[in-house]
């Protein structure tokens, strides 16, 4: 595709692109979430760092098994986050004026309105009515819009997958909770540190610790505001931010903060994607020759490898031949000087008698 035909391309695809955002734009107004979805609650002030929930995650998942094997505590003596491998770690932190060390699960928090699916134009990422965020690598194209919107810095992406690289996170166990089992994680924890439920009674139970155990608790459930909300929460005995958990937040959601800027400005943000896109299927193309050149330059290299052997393998079979021609002239000529040899001698003989 020659320059001028491409950007008449992305400048007709950028008209259609933008009255999509507007709409898409008009539908980033705030949503209060689906009243009966499903959320988790984790208790710092319970789990003991036994990494069950890493384990349970990898199995569940099928990921591949880790460098270090999930008994080796001294993994938690240095700060992890999410990796395409690992949808979940757990830290350990030591707060201040705390005589023990606390541990954090990290996990998506599968956001009531996440800013990974408004940020995403092909919406490979969804909110379920169960209530966890769930991504579709099909649709995906690769752009990672995902993880730079994600303000929990989770989503990670399969950087050294060479062929369907996907971005990877926690699925809240998506499937299982549909088969009407209990996300992995939850399953594996040998404390109370992991309760699946509904987020509406989630939060009264939180608030029932909180009120039953006051010295113990922070009187914050993290979650229930932050970023609009979200469907994994979490209490504790510590301040927030001395777990590595951010406070600067707010309440807005992504999308409510966003829609004011993207209605002011439709092209660009109209514009954008449908450059990245026409950016992603350039790459693609580059990619899809170069694989073809690649295809073609070993079939080359095949076929002359293939003509060399055949033209060496003539001449030693002419070489041959001709060595073997020889071996018979000589035996021939050789058959030859003895007959006439013996001819001369018997003449001699004859001669002599
Ligand atoms: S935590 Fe990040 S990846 Fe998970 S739903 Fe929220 S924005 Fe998306
Ligand atoms: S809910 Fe499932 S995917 Fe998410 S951290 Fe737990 S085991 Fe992993």
């Amino acid at each position: 595709m020659d320059r001028r035909k491409f950007l008449g391309l992305v400048g007709a695809a950028g008209v259609a692109a933008t009255l999509g955002t507007e709409a898409h734009a008009a539908g980033n107004v705030h949503f209060d979430g689906y009243p009966d979805s499903m959320g988790v609650l984790f208790d710092a002030t319970e789990c003991i760092g036994c990494r069950k929930c890493e384990e349970a995650c990898n199995k569940v998942n099928e990921l591949p098994a880790p460098e270090k094997p999930f008994d080796d505590m001294n993994v938690l003596e240095t700060e992890r986050r999410t990796t395409d491998k690992a949808l979940t770690v757990v830290n350990k932190y030591q707060p201040e004026g705390s005589s023990r060390p606390v541990f954090r699960k990290i996990q998506c928090m599968h956001c009531k309105e996440p800013a990974c699916a408004s940020a995403c134009f092909v919406k490979a990422f969804k909110k379920t009515p169960e209530g966890a965020v769930v991504y579709d690598a099909s649709l995906c194209v690769g752009c990672r819009y995902c993880m730079i919107a994600c303000p929990f810095n989770v989503p990670a992406y399969e950087y050294d997958e060479p062929l369907t690289p996907r971005v990877m996170k926690c699925t809240m166990c998506h499937p299982r909770i549909l088969e009407g089992k209990l996300p992995g994680c939850v399953e594996a924890c040998p404390k109370q540190a992991l309760t699946f439920g509904k987020r509406e009674d989630l939060i009264k139970l939180a608030r029932n610790r909180i009120e039953a155990h006051p010295g113990r608790y922070i009187d914050h459930i993290y979650g229930e505001t932050e970023m609009g909300g979200t469907n994994w929460l979490t209490i504790s005995g510590s301040p927030f931010n001395e777990i590595g958990m951010r406070e600067d937040l707010g309440v807005t959601s992504a999308p409510e903060m966003t829609s004011g800027a993207l209605a002011l400005v439709p092209m660009v943000t109209g514009l954008w994607p449908v450059l990245l896109t026409g950016v992603y299927a350039m790459n693609k193309r580059r990619d899809k020759i170069a694989e073809e050149e690649k295809a073609e330059a070993v079939s080359n290299a095949l076929r002359r490898a293939a003509d060399q052997a055949e033209s060496k393998l003539r001449s030693e079979l002419e070489k041959a031949d001709v060595a073997h021609k020889r071996k018979i002239e000589v035996k021939v000529k050789k058959a030859v000087e003895d007959a006439l040899a013996s001819t001369a001698k018997d003449k001699k003989d004859e001669e002599e008698a």
